[in-house]
């Protein structure tokens, strides 16, 4: 009877947490989603991810570039629909031509990609579009579907399995990060990237500029591209055409919007020799 009532008890208060949780949990936008992982534990995730790209990927060992990229980052931040955790930006040493994020706002930017690019709003393109993800949860959503339920919420409620589940999370999640995220997020974060990018002070015309490029790219058969965008997917035209349309709704656009194309110039002098 009395174990009866207790599980009764237990599964209401349980309901009542998923609730809270699905109430609190927003995207871009202000929209709701399901989300069983609270921040706290994706943010633990996201760190364990981190250790591990840091500890096999070379980190650029200039701090002036470190600062430049938290600084563009932070500008889109700081508009932003998330600020429940703290953002944290990274530029890797490598040829690929790559940028990520991580659950919990651990953002990466390859030297790959960075060379490719013209100006800072090019850039910030990039990061708005990465920065739009984790205010989705599209990382972490895809990585409580890839759990199942049981793990989620081992880790959500700190069960006996917790460090297990932390730990199968932050496995998963590192395949899970150069998988590709589904179409319909891709076009989330596009929207929401082009919407922060003229939010935070920058041309939206860089978004052109960086679809362009990496567009071209792809034709050119570069491997290791940013997120597929430039592979021979039909979607990388439909994205395109979509910012195309965004950027002339958005019109007119406020005066003063920058590209701060002199400064990049002089930030990629700084890049190591290839
Ligand atoms: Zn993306």
């Amino acid at each position: 009877m009395t174990t009866r009532v207790f599980r009764v008890r237990a599964i209401v208060l349980a309901a009542m947490f998923v609730v809270f949780l699905s109430c609190a949990t927003t995207g871009p936008g202000g929209q709701k989603s399901f989300i069983i992982i609270p921040s706290g534990q994706e943010v633990e995730i996201g760190a364990g991810m981190a250790q591990q790209v840091e500890g096999t990927e070379t980190v650029l060992p200039d701090s002036v570039w470190q600062a430049y990229l938290t600084e563009v980052g932070q500008k889109i931040v700081d508009i932003c629909d998330r600020q429940d955790i703290e953002y944290h930006f990274k530029v890797i040493q490598s040829d690929q031509i790559n940028a990520f994020a991580a659950p919990g706002g651990y953002i990466y930017f390859y030297t790959g990609l960075l060379r490719e690019m013209d100006n800072e709003a090019e850039m910030a393109a990039v990061m708005a579009h990465e920065i739009s993800h984790v205010v989705a949860r599209h990382g972490i959503k895809r990585l409580q579907k890839a759990l199942g339920v049981a793990l989620a919420y081992e880790l959500a409620f700190g069960g006996e399995g917790a460090g297990q589940a932390l730990d199968a999370a932050i496995g998963l999640g590192m395949g899970l990060v150069f998988a590709g995220y589904s179409r319909g997020a891709e076009r989330e974060a596009d929207r929401f990237g082009i919407h922060y990018m003229a939010k935070a002070g920058y041309d939206p015309q860089g978004a052109l500029g960086m679809f362009d490029k990496l567009a071209a790219l792809g034709d050119r058969g570069a491997p290791n591209v940013f997120e597929q965008l430039a592979s021979s997917h039909p979607a990388t035209q439909e994205r395109i055409a979509n910012a195309h349309a965004q950027i002339a709704e958005m019109q007119p656009l406020p005066p003063g919007l920058i590209l701060n194309e002199s400064r990049y110039q002089q930030m990629l002098k700084r890049f190591p020799a290839k």
